[in-house]
């Protein structure tokens, strides 16, 4: 080639970064790796091994041990050993720790790169500027977390043992999103890395080692799928943190019911990238590039749906080609390439079928004309477009660089595409109109929207689904709950004790005449129950207090369908105007508190009038919240505002407890209401008469009909219901623990998020329904001229 030639074509010459130091290190092991447990590397009970490939050229890495149920059990026992010195340990003392493995993995960035990339198959650019650096400082900043736990959490305590279980497509950065917060909490962890990659959380390992870790708070057992189910069964964990496919998901959420595991879950997604007529379309077309074909699009929140708005359809589609046309495909070590290696073969295929589904379903397919390298696992980065709402490839996630073009005319059908998903994890909005964009963002159910701007991530930032994208959070404040439980503290909660204990004693004369049976209350209206029967109430002497309607599995989809219908009008209700109706239910109950009291006394052989006015109470506290439980600004990099919104959950079922039925009423559905949920409530089987006469009270106080519902009937046949309805969004159990379980494990269907509370005994603070009570939203908003 001439220099003129060269001037004129510009081609990439080659730029490859090292192996050899990666190399180096895999031979210093013999290639052969063993498990990570007490701070000391062990053969695994299994004695089997495992190869590691690198996706690029097949090549095999290196060996790494196959853990079984044994080796579980000893990484676990190692790490409950550890918890107990670990968990006492100084907020401070922590904080040490989890800088020195930032200041390490610093130290050693580009030994992790390279090792990322030959492992996963991810470009160097990726691995070096992206991943490694947001593992850095995902363990600065939990190290200020660690550091400010006493004065910031104070009143919290660490969980326990928490067993985490990572995918393959950010292996080092999952780890991090993980072990960061767990130990800043004081937990211990026992990690499994996926299959495919388990190198670089094992120079991780030995990382714990230099640093003088106390041996057992890290433990990395490497395995398969078998290994992340023993981790899930073991009885020895205390929480449960996955990220991986929905699938998966919903095993390990249905292996976990009932047994008071805590549990988050990271799972899949089909994100969309909505571009508006006034958009930059240069910027969005890098938006896309960095949405979809980022690490191959093999990220769960990769913007795959590409939404554009009908006029500017054809010219978006045409820069994106010509855009594609530049990419460049090949060698994961190659500075140059945007896109490395496909994880592996099973992968390839997947996308491959997915791909000519695609085509067969009558989606119109564009590649680039270039072709991949034979060898090794590459796919091109695709284009469809004419893709229907309802197809495959609308629907089902690639993990593949596949996108899917749609168009639409207005905001609302922009809205209601990007919404026409089972999942729930992040959008990206592209509109110079930051009014538009806003709104946008507010109405679009997903936990994370970035504003022109796509893929941004940050410690300081949450991150985690809507719907089946999974619950929990991972990263900023809101992160740290899933590693945390309140301190049971014997203290007078406002209201609680005050009300327990105290035994009044029913005189006859108060009872009521037993002829009223109460309905149920939908809709706004008293309706009958379905059934046709009722239930009579005993009070605790087995006397006959009254009767209430027997409330079925129709009467409960009665109910989801009015709090559905109501949500969306209830959700957009002004703060303000929710509290006034929360304050006016409390002002028409204390109307009536000699009535709610005496029947509470009937009901519970309690002082009615002391919960009574713990109800009051309860109520003037959600109404006060309602205007007040405010989101944060996360100060992520960049000149960027990431607002972290907290939002309603949607409908949500309650099952209220036994003890204290009108307050458990008050404190649970009256914060949940002021959060913006609409309600299904089953009130306390035992002692349902004080939320059947509140319907009045309802009726009373403007609350608008559909938001607030009530079902009387059997705990655990309503909750079944509720928790297998796929348009209820979450349910609160409170009842039996063999309940616990049912609810869990029937709420896979729409991955709903379950909160499970002993039938009787102290409420939770109103702190801690709040959180149950929202969701929260991250939204990036980059600004510059
Ligand atoms: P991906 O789509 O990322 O491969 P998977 O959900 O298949 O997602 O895998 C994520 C992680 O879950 C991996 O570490 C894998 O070994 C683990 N895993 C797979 N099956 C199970 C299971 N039944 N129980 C627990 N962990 C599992």
């Amino acid at each position: 080639m001439t220099l003129t030639e060269i001037m004129q074509t510009l081609p990439y010459g080659p730029a490859p970064e090292a192996a050899q130091p990666a190399m180096d290190w895999l031979k210093a092991h013999k290639g052969k790796f063993q498990l990570f447990i007490a701070g000391k590397w062990r053969t695994p009970a299994s004695r089997e091994w495992f190869a590691t490939i690198n996706p690029a050229n097949g090549q095999k890495l290196a060996e790494v041990a196959l853990a079984n149920a044994t080796d579980v059990d000893k990484a676990v026992k190692a790490a409950r050993k550890a918890f107990v010195e670990w968990s006492q340990t100084r907020g401070h003392v922590r904080a040490r720790y989890l800088y020195a493995m930032a200041r390490q993995i610093q130290k050693h960035a580009r030994l992790f790169a390279v090792l990322e990339t030959l492992d996963n198959g991810k470009p160097i650019r990726e691995t070096r500027d992206i991943d490694i650096p947001l593992v850095a400082r995902h363990f600065y900043y939990h190290a200020g977390w660690a550091q400010l736990m006493e004065s910031e959490l104070a009143g919290y305590a660490p969980l326990g043992v928490v067993g985490q279980i990572i995918p393959w497509n950010f292996p080092l950065l999952m780890l991090a999103w993980k072990v960061a917060p767990a130990l800043a909490m004081g937990n211990t962890v026992v990690l499994k890395p996926a299959e495919f990659t388990p190198l670089t959380a094992l120079l991780f390992a030995e990382i714990c080692q230099n640093i003088g870790l106390p041996p057992g708070v890290v433990n990395i057992i490497t395995g398969d799928g078998k290994t992340g189910a023993a981790l899930v069964e073991h009885p020895g964990v205390d929480k449960i943190a996955f990220t991986g496919s929905t699938e998966v998901g919903r095993i390990i959420r249905k292996a976990t019911a009932g047994s008071g595991k805590k549990l988050s879950l990271e799972l899949g997604g089909k994100s969309p990238f909505v571009v508006f007529e006034d958009a930059d379309l240069d910027s969005a077309v890098e938006g896309v590039v960095d949405a979809i074909w980022f690490n191959q699009g093999q990220v769960c929140c990769a913007g795959s749906r590409l939404l554009v708005q009908e006029g500017i359809a054809e010219k978006m589609y045409a820069k994106l080609r010509a855009r594609m046309e530049k990419l460049r495909v090949g060698d994961p070590l190659d500075k140059a390439v945007d896109l490395g290696a496909i994880i592996a073969p099973v992968q390839l295929e997947k996308i491959q079928r997915l791909v000519q589904k695609g085509v067969e379903e009558g989606a119109k397919l564009w590649q680039p004309s270039w072709a991949v390298p034979a060898e090794g696992c590459f796919y091109p980065p695709t284009l469809f477009t004419e893709v229907a709402p309802a197809s495959t490839i609308a629907q089902e996630e690639i993990f593949g660089p596949v996108l899917a073009a749609l168009t639409f005319r207005t905001p609302e059908e922009a809205v209601r595409l990007a919404n026409n998903t089972r999942y729930g994890l992040a959008a990206s909005i592209w509109s110079e109109d930051i009014n538009l964009a806003l709104d946008v963002a507010t109405q679009i159910k997903a936990g994370t929207i970035w504003i022109n701007s796509t893929n941004l991530f940050d410690a300081a930032s949450g991150f985690g689904g809507y719907r089946e994208s999974g619950f929990g959070r991972e990263g900023g404040r809101e992160g740290l709950w899933e590693y945390v439980k309140k301190i049971e503290q014997h203290r007078t909660a406002q209201g609680q004790s005050s009300a327990r204990g105290l035994t009044a004693k029913a005189s006859a004369e108060s009872l009521p005449p037993i002829d009223r049976t109460a309905k149920l209350f939908i809709g706004g209206k008293q309706v009958r129950p379905d059934s046709g029967y009722s239930k009579a109430v005993h009070a605790p002497d087995g006397r006959l207090v009254g009767e209430v309607g027997l409330g079925n599995r129709k009467d409960i989809r009665n109910a989801v369908e009015a709090a559905r219908a109501a949500q969306e009008g209830w959700r957009k209700t002004a703060a303000h105007s929710k509290a006034q109706i929360l304050y006016f239910l409390a002002e028409n109950l204390s109307q009536r508190a000699e009535e709610f009291a005496r029947r509470l006394s009937e009901q519970t052989g309690q002082d009615g009038g002391a919960e009574v006015e713990a109800a009051l109470e309860a109520l003037f506290t959600a109404a006060a919240w309602a205007d007040k439980y405010e989101g944060l600004v996360h100060p992520t990099p960049l000149r960027n505002v990431t607002l972290a919104i907290p939002e309603p959950i949607g409908v949500m079922g309650i099952l209220c407890p036994d003890d204290q039925p009108l307050l458990a009423l008050a404190r649970l559905a009256g914060t949940a209401l002021a959060m913006g949920n609409t309600l299904v409530v089953v009130p306390s089987p035992l002692a349902p008469l004080s939320a059947t006469d509140f319907y009045q009270v309802l009726e009373t106080s403007d609350v608008p009909a559909g938001t607030f519902n009530i079902v009387t009937g059997e705990r655990d046949e309503l909750a079944l219901t509720l928790a297998e309805h796929d348009d209820v969004d979450a349910v609160w159990y409170a009842g039996p623990q063999a309940g616990w379980a049912l609810v869990e494990k029937a709420s896979t269907g729409n991955m709903k998020r379950t909160w499970t509370l002993p039938s009787s005994g102290p409420l939770p603070d109103t702190e801690e329904i709040l959180r149950q009570a929202t969701q929260v939203k991250n939204i990036w908003v980059p600004y510059g001229a």
